[in-house]
């Protein structure tokens, strides 16, 4: 069993590396891949760590771009070669837009007369400071009980507070990744066009074309028939396949590494393979 989506306190999980590397050995993973938001900060702390625990460590991160009006999640593997400089210097300026973005939040929130502060928000991120953790201050201060009543609240899409931040484009997103030496694949499926299966079917058809290499077909999130649909487009457009928990740790309490939501994901070593094997 591997898991190929996973986040650290580095963006906006809970567990340190150290500690991601601790659990996944604990669960009997045999490989991992660190994907946070924006960031490889995370899997260059967990490198040492996943060496001295025997444990297969894969580079990857998790991007969010815009398709047409919508927000996509792609995912990025680096299975091959460490990610290029000039990837890495890109990523700086995602960094960039996402303080302005919390710049923004703060005011938002305070208009709504929400009193707190970047300074507080920022001592609960480590390279990055995401809405989890705006979240976790929000809590603190007892403007709502749960992480959940602060998206529901605020900090969603739908919710008062929310404000948009930068996303690349995805054809952008997909064309780096590949020059910098690594492969794509679309993250959690369910969340694209919702249940609009044709219109899902169209834009992965688009997506791939523009060089997408993999669809993550197992998700917590995914049923028994979304699996069964996504593993279908993957064949149909000539895609890889990926699969992971999302495990946020704390921050998504009801998700395990490596087995999802109530036991709903085991994902097969001979994904990783195929993965290793498309270089060509
Ligand atoms: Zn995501
Ligand atoms: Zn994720």
């Amino acid at each position: 069993m591997i898991d190929l989506h996973s986040h650290t306190d580095q963006s906006d999980g809970t567990f340190s590396p150290a500690e991601l590397v601790a659990e996944a050995k604990r669960v009997g993973l045999e490989a991992l891949a660190i994907t946070d938001h924006d960031t490889f900060k995370g899997y260059d702390l967990a490198v040492p760590f996943a060496k001295e625990a025997g444990l297969e460590l894969i580079c990857g991160i998790e991007l969010s771009t815009k398709f047409g009006g919508a927000t996509v999640h792609m995912l990025a593997y680096f299975p091959w070669t460490p990610p290029s400089a000039e990837f890495c210097d890109w990523l700086e300026e995602i960094l960039e837009s996402r303080r302005e973005r919390n710049r923004q939040l703060i005011v938002r929130l305070q208009e709504l007369g929400v009193e707190i502060t970047l300074a507080e928000v920022e001592t609960k991120g480590r390279t990055l400071t995401a809405r989890p953790h705006f979240g976790r201050v929000l809590m603190e201060k007892g403007y709502v009980s749960s992480m959940q009543e602060a998206f529901d609240k605020y900090l969603d899409e739908a919710a008062p507070g929310y404000v948009q931040r930068k996303e690349v484009p995805v054809n952008e997103a997909i064309a780096r990744v590949k020059a910098a030496g690594g492969i794509t694949s679309l993250a959690h499926p369910i969340r694209v066009a919702k249940n609009d299966w044709d219109t899902l079917a169209e834009w992965t058809e688009k997506m791939a074309s523009a060089g997408m290499g993999a669809i993550e077909v197992f998700h917590s999130d995914h049923t028994i028939e979304n699996v069964g649909f996504y593993g279908r487009l993957a064949e149909r457009f000539g895609l890889l396949v990926t699969g992971g928990s999302d495990f946020h740790g704390a921050n998504k309490p009801n998700i395990s590494l490596g087995t999802g939501h109530r036991g709903n994901l085991a994902v097969p070593y001979s994904l990783l393979e195929n993965l290793r094997n498309a270089r060509r």
